[in-house]
């Protein structure tokens, strides 16, 4: 039995580690199938793919596309996407456009509440195109705005707070079809983070699978054991695909670790069973 870990960060997006020292970490680790998913951007794939040139550790192009959906902020992880997909990567350099005007809006915020310098603090700890919430937190503890990273969200960037920004991402329909253009695999990430009751995430999938979706992470770093067994349940009720993934962010989150999964529960479809997953993978 293989280990797949499909959903992971790197300095692409909002993780701590560079493209090759993820491949590096996650041989370590054990792992045999890895995805990057980066937010919103496919820049770390070159480096992760000739990182990973020469085995045994095999590669999937992903991405974990930021979606708006009923007022909320849903992550749709496209896996095997083709990364030169023109399609898919004018869409997500429309969501860069959206980061870096959110980002001068934050920043703008978070000085109206007599925090100065955000803009500037934040882009320091950016390390590639991708201009995140993370990277905001990390200039905040810097500052010391906060204690951890944690704190800052709770304090600062989550609704109701000084530096919260409504986000304003790619529709459903029009990710999954940037998503499904690459020839991808979507996958909603994270289902349980989102809190939704079972009617509106009944909803989500019934709009997902309308739009092409297949598959649903039921197995996530972010998952409790409940939570894990109750997508599991979803995801066979729905007849959706099961995906698996740490989201790992790098070693400063020592909780999440790549390849430290649960398995599947039973009676699941994983997603790496679909029809052309391992032509691609
Ligand atoms: P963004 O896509 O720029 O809005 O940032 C979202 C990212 O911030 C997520 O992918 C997480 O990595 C991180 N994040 C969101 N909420 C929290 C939280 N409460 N604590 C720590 N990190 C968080
Ligand atoms: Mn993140
Ligand atoms: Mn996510
Ligand atoms: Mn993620």
């Amino acid at each position: 039995m293989c280990c797949h870990d499909l959903h992971s960060h790197s300095t692409a997006s909002d993780g701590a580690l560079e493209p090759a020292q993820l491949i590096a970490r996650a041989r370590e680790a054990g792992v045999d199938v890895l995805a990057l998913t980066d937010h919103d951007t496919l820049d770390g794939y070159a480096a992760a793919a000739y990182a990973a040139a020469g085995g045994p550790l095999r590669l999937v192009a992903g991405v974990e596309v930021s979606v708006t959906w009923n007022n909320i902020t849903i992550h749709v992880l496209g896996l095997n996407v083709d990364p030169h997909c023109p399609v898919l990567l004018q869409g997500l350099d429309g969501l860069l456009a959206f980061r870096d005007w959110r980002a001068a809006e934050i920043a703008r915020k978070l000085a109206a509440a007599g925090i100065g310098g955000a803009l500037e603090g934040a882009a320091h700890y950016r390390r590639g195109r991708i201009l995140s919430r993370t990277h905001f937190a990390h200039y905040l503890v810097e500052a010391g705005r906060a204690p951890s990273v944690r704190d800052v969200f709770k304090r600062y960037l989550v609704q109701g707070k000084p530096g919260y920004v409504r986000g304003e991402w790619a529709s459903l329909e029009t990710a999954l079809g940037w998503i499904l253009a690459a020839g991808g695999l979507p996958v909603i990430a994270h289902p349980a983070r989102y809190r939704l009751t079972r009617g509106k995430l009944a909803r989500l999938i019934g709009e997902f699978r309308e739009a092409g979706g297949a598959g649903i992470e039921v197995v996530s770093g972010s998952h409790s054991l409940d939570e894990t067994l109750h997508m599991a349940a979803v995801s066979r009720e729905h007849g959706l695909l099961a995906s698996a993934g740490s989201d790992y962010h790098g070693p400063h989150n020592p909780w999440v670790e790549l390849g430290r999964l649960r398995d599947l529960p039973a009676g699941c479809t994983p997603v790496w069973a679909a029809p052309g997953w391992s032509l691609a993978a």
